[in-house]
């Protein structure tokens, strides 16, 4: 399972936000599979504290300039013009970063990252280009375009939804739509991390 786990959690310099969106950065070639720059990176506090997934990429980046350092490697080299690198699977950075409580920026890929994808009326699991976002409360009633009035939903239900409530089309939410927290953040890391055996100690504490 992949989660695009982007922004919100953004201290500057970067430290995550774009995974796994291509960026710039210095040109580097896997060595084995293609996918490897793009394989998910848990970025720890200098603390240790999980605040973060990145693409290998990224995290390359980042220990390049000397902000962050590998804490766990998996088994990949990266092969630059003049040298191999090893591939992180955990990095930390070396100073500490304040992150605060804030949630994530509203944004429709964030909608559909806390709800996993997931059609909050029929509770199917659908790709991106297939769902929508519905407000709870329709805007023609006075629904606002906030983390609490909008949730992921199919195009089937937004259909048969219309402009009505819930309750009004006979449609019930899975569960109540929250703003996008840091412990929304954890959970998907822990998610990802189910993957990996070196995030475990990490995540699960
Ligand atoms: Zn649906």
């Amino acid at each position: 399972m992949r989660f695009k786990v982007k922004g919100g959690l953004r201290p500057r310099p970067k430290i995550g936000g774009d995974y796994p969106a291509p960026e710039k950065g210095p040109s580097l070639k896997p060595a084995s599979r293609p996918s490897v720059l793009q394989e998910p990176v848990l970025v720890l506090n200098a603390t240790f504290e999980p605040i973060n997934v990145t693409a290998v990429r990224r995290a390359l980046v980042l220990m390049l300039k000397g902000v962050a350092q590998a804490e766990e490697l998996n088994s990949h080299d990266v092969h630059s013009a003049t040298s191999a690198v090893s591939v992180p699977s955990v990095i930390r950075l070396l100073s500490y970063r304040h992150i605060p409580q804030q949630t994530r920026a509203l944004s429709r890929k964030n909608i559909l990252l806390r709800d996993r994808n997931t059609c909050q009326f029929c509770g199917r699991v659908f790709p991106a280009s297939e769902l929508t976002l519905d407000h709870v409360m329709p805007r023609s009633r006075g629904g606002h375009s906030s983390w609490e009035n909008l949730v992921a939903c199919c195009y089937h239900c937004n259909n048969r939804k219309g402009d009505r409530t819930p309750e009004e089309a006979g449609l019930h939410l899975v569960k109540r739509p929250r703003p996008f927290t840091l412990h929304t953040s954890r959970q998907l890391m822990r998610l990802i991390g189910r993957q990996d055996a070196k995030w475990r100690k990490y995540l699960f504490y």
